[in-house]
Order: structure tokens, then C-alpha cells, then sequence
């Protein structure tokens, strides 16, 4: 074999390759598991085609072991499936294709293995490995896969324009394998993208967004995202992140490129924390500064307020992009509303109760918070930066000593909305959460202690001065 594989592997291909003999159908390796073994990569699948028909294929060669694993298939597509020990194995029958300019949708015959690997998406992904009797092992490299492979160069088989439009997702692919496998777009393959870079929209989100998680789990997705933005495939369908884009100069004075910036600071993240979400937290936490922008005479530019509408356009984000609506969301949204906050307690003289505050308000999400606050530290001065981090080691450390001394992370107060329904006979209402919020904030500020009678004496006081009055029990 031109590549190295288990002796797992070895048994399924050369069971593989006797039944499609007995069969008489021509069979291959194909695609990414042969990329994946030439670059010695981890893979947990291989792809497989055969001359004629490939769910045929499938179900012999599934049924030939004892425990006969169940195979799925599409007959539309012509694909059949089924895991071996947790390994997956795909079949398919060798296709030609070709196209309409108004759909994705191919008109597919059946053909050679050449005629496969044509309709393949990039050189690399292009390389066949012989399952046939006459010549098993061997690789089929019509498009000069394996230079590119040893040269790290992402090229398609055919004319890009072609490669493209055909199939836009392919855009979205090519610059996902750049980032995920450090190779680069070969110059007219990246220009292609350019060019064909409105076709994208006859891809649904969810598939587009697929390759977009993708490109935010890589260890440096800013390199995803810089092709993006300069093959303005991601002004197509993620405008508001272009828009952060550029520096405006005004009496001398500029503001740095927020578009950069936020690359910097998701790579930042990216070396702290696998978490996609927090990730996402990067991407998104300064989403509104160019609907906030202003300069102020004799000040500069500001920014006021682009935590919080930054926190209110997550989920309209999030729906556009076909991301889900759901905690994952909502821990996004909470992140970029509270991205500013630990920056403020770096400031002298700042008190328990703002601690507190802090606290209560990012509970179980803190260490998420803090780590998104010290990347989001992007000076090119090592000595800010250094000095910065370490006023957020001091934070930390103070916000330990208070959550030890208060406990207030997973706390609740003492009263909450119902109790305070039922002592005043009042329905759900504004007043209700005037009342729940006045005894939360006198307690976080200290103003009386973390107690039933305390909270309940404060609460009849409050509603006083409001002219509600308690029900009699
Ligand atoms: P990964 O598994 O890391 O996503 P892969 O290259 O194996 O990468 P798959 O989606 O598993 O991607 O597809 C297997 C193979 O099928 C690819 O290597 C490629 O040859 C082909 N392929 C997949 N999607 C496309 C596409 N949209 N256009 C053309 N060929 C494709
Ligand atoms: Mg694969």
C-alpha cells in the first residue's frame, strides 16, 4: 500500500476488495481518508467507491460478518454506511455530475473512478487508492494530489469557476481546510472564491455555519476568518462582523481596526479554552461598536453602551447564522453584556459590594468571563499588557476572598418574586420586581444582611414607601 493503515483497516480493505471482485466492480479509497493517512492525521472514516453499484456493495461486504452491522443508505444519493467497532464506513457508487446554474441540485450518472475524482472537491481530496486485484494498494493521482499535499497547496481538480459554482459550499471548505491544516489557497483558486462568492447564498445557513464552527474550534481561526473577509465570502452572510472592519481618523486621532482586534482576541481565547461558545463570545463582544461609534470633541472616539447592544444583537445573530437558540446563546449574549465589568474593578478603592455585584451577575459563567477579558488585553506594548493581566490577577484574587467570605455565585436571596406576590396580594407585576430587585440590591450592597427577617423587614419598608400594603394572614 502507498499509505499506512492498522491491521483493522488492512482486514476490512482486503475484505472489501475480494467481495467486489467476486462482484465484479472496480473499487477505492477516496477523499479524506487518504488524505488523512498521507498526512498522518487521526481518522475515524474512509470513503469508498465503486464502479456500479455501491449500496450493494455495502450491504455485502456488511453482510459478510458474523454480527451483520445494519446498514443505512439513500437511494437518491446512491450512498450506503455502516460502522465497524465505532469505524465509519461510507460507499458510493462512482459518479459524473453535472450542474445547473439556479440549483445545487446535480444531475448524476454513473461513471469512472477519473470521472469521480473530477467532481472531487480539491487536488488533495482528490487521490484514489486502488482496491482491485490488478494493482491493490496503489495510488491514483490524476490531479497531482500528492505534490500539492507535500507543497500544502489547496487547488481544485478543475477550473475553480467551475469547482465553485457548481457546488459554493466548496468555498467554504477550501478555506476551512486552509486553517485547519495550515495550508494556503493556491492565488487563482482564492480568486475564484471572489468571484463566486454571491453563490454561497444557495447554501443553506446550516451548512455554511457548519464549516464556520469548523474554522472557530482550529487553534488559530483567525486565519479562517481573515480569508473570509478579504475573499468577501463573509460579507454574504455575516455583514455585521465586516463592519468592524477599518480605522477612521478624525482631528489625528484613529481607533484601531475592531475587525482585527476581534481576530486577536478569538485567537487569544482560542489558546486559553476549547469552548466553542466562549469563542463565539470573542467573535461577538465588541458586534456593536460601529453602531455605537462617536467622536467626542476634544476626547476621541467612544464607543458607550456597545456591551449592551452588543448583548441584545446575539440572538439576532445567532438566528441568522443558523447558530441555535438556546443556553449556549444565552451564555454568549450574558458574556459580551458583561465584557467590560471586570475592567472596572481594576480601579482603586473599588469595594466588596462591586464585587458582589460581579459576582451575582456572571455566577457560574466567571472564569469564562475573566478569560475572555484577558484576551480581549491586545496592546502591542508588552508592558501593558503584562500590567493589565496583572490587575486581573488582582480581581481575581479579590473576587476569591469575597465569594469565599459571601458565597455569592449560585445565591438567591432570601425572598424572591413569589413570596413577595403572596405578602402583598399582588399579581405578577412591575411593582413585584421593583420589591424582589430593592431587597436583592440592599443585601448585595451590604445595606442589610443575608437574612429572612432582615430581608422581610426591608421589603414591608419598601412597599410603604410605595403605598402597598401586606395582606393580613
Ligand atoms: P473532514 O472529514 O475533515 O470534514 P473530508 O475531506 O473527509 O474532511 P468529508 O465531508 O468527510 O470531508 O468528505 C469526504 C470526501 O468527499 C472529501 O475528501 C472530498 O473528496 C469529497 N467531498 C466532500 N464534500 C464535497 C463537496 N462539497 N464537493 C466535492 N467533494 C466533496
Ligand atoms: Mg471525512
Amino acid at each position: 500500500m502507498d499509505i499506512v493503515c492498522s491491521t483493522e483497516e488492512q482486514a476490512l480493505f482486503e475484505r472489501i476488495s475480494s467481495i467486489a471482485q467476486g462482484m465484479q466492480v472496480h473499487c477505492y479509497l477516496v477523499g479524506g481518508f487518504v488524505r488523512d493517512k498521507i498526512l498522518g492525521r487521526d481518522t475515524k472514516d474512509a470513503d469508498i467507491v465503486c464502479t456500479g453499484d455501491g449500496i450493494a456493495l455495502a450491504q455485502a461486504v456488511a453482510a459478510s460478518y458474523p454480527n451483520r452491522p445494519q446498514v443505512n443508505f439513500f437511494k437518491t444519493f446512491g450512498t450506503a454506511q455502516f460502522k465497524l467497532n465505532g469505524f465509519d464506513v461510507e460507499f458510493v457508487g462512482a459518479r459524473k455530475e453535472s450542474y445547473s446554474s439556479d440549483s445545487r441540485k446535480p444531475e448524476v450518472s454513473e461513471g469512472t473512478i477519473e470521472d469521480d475524482q473530477r467532481r472531487r472537491d480539491f487536488t488533495i481530496n482528490a487521490m484514489a487508492i486502488s482496491l482491485n486485484k490488478e494493482n491493490y494498494g496503489r495510488l491514483i493521482d490524476p490531479f497531482n494530489g500528492m505534490e500539492d499535499l507535500r507543497n500544502k497547496i489547496l487547488r481544485t481538480p478543475l477550473d475553480p469557476d467551475i469547482t465553485f459554482s457548481d457546488d459554493p459550499l466548496r468555498m467554504m471548505r477550501g478555506i476551512r481546510f486552509a486553517t485547519q491544516l495550515g495550508f494556503v489557497l493556491e492565488p487563482e483558486t482564492f480568486e475564484a472564491i471572489s468571484r463566486n462568492k454571491e453563490r454561497i447564498k444557495i447554501v443553506s445557513q446550516e451548512r455554511v455555519t457548519d464549516e464556520l464552527n469548523k474554522i472557530m474550534v482550529t487553534p488559530k481561526p483567525s486565519v479562517g476568518f481573515d480569508l473570509l473577509y478579504k475573499s468577501r465570502l463573509l460579507h454574504e452572510f455575516f455583514p455585521q462582523m465586516t463592519e468592524l472592519a477599518g480605522v477612521e481618523i478624525i482631528e489625528g486621532k484613529g481607533h484601531k481596526d475592531n475587525f482585527y482586534h476581534t481576530l486577536q482576541v478569538l485567537d487569544n481565547v482560542a489558546q486559553r479554552s476549547d469552548n466553542l461558545w466562549l469563542r463565539w463570545a470573542a467573535v461577538l463582544h465588541d458586534i456593536a461598536k460601529p453602531a455605537t461609534k462617536k467622536f467626542e470633541e476634544g476626547h476621541g472616539w467612544t464607543f458607550h453602551g456597545h456591551e449592551a447592544l452588543g448583548e441584545k444583537m446575539t440572538p439576532r445573530i445567532f438566528r441568522q447564522l443558523k447558530l441555535p437558540q438556546n443556553e449556549n446563546m444565552k451564555f454568549v449574549a450574558k458574556l459580551v453584556g458583561l465584557h467590560l465589568r471586570p475592567i472596572g474593578l481594576t480601579k482603586e478603592d473599588i469595594t466588596d459590594s462591586a464585587m458582589r455585584r460581579l459576582l451575582f451577575d456572571a455566577g457560574a459563567d466567571l472564569e469564562a468571563l475573566m478569560i475572555l477579558c484577558e484576551s480581549d488585553v491586545t496592546s502591542k506594548n508588552k508592558f501593558k499588557v503584562k500590567r493589565y493581566l496583572e490587575n486581573f490577577e488582582l480581581v481575581k484574587e479579590r473576587l476569591k476572598v469575597v465569594e469565599e467570605k459571601d458565597r455569592i455565585r449560585n445565591w438567591q436571596p432570601p425572598i424572591d418574586g413569589a413570596e413577595i406576590m403572596k405578602i402583598f396580594g399582588l399579581a405578577p407585576s412591575r411593582e413585584v420586581g421593583i420589591l424582589k430587585t430593592a431587597v436583592r440590591e440592599a443585601i448585595l450592597d451590604g445595606i442589610i444582611p443575608n437574612d429572612y427577617a432582615a430581608a422581610y423587614g426591608y421589603v414591608l419598608q419598601k412597599a410603604a414607601e410605595m403605598d402597598i400594603k401586606p395582606v393580613k394572614q
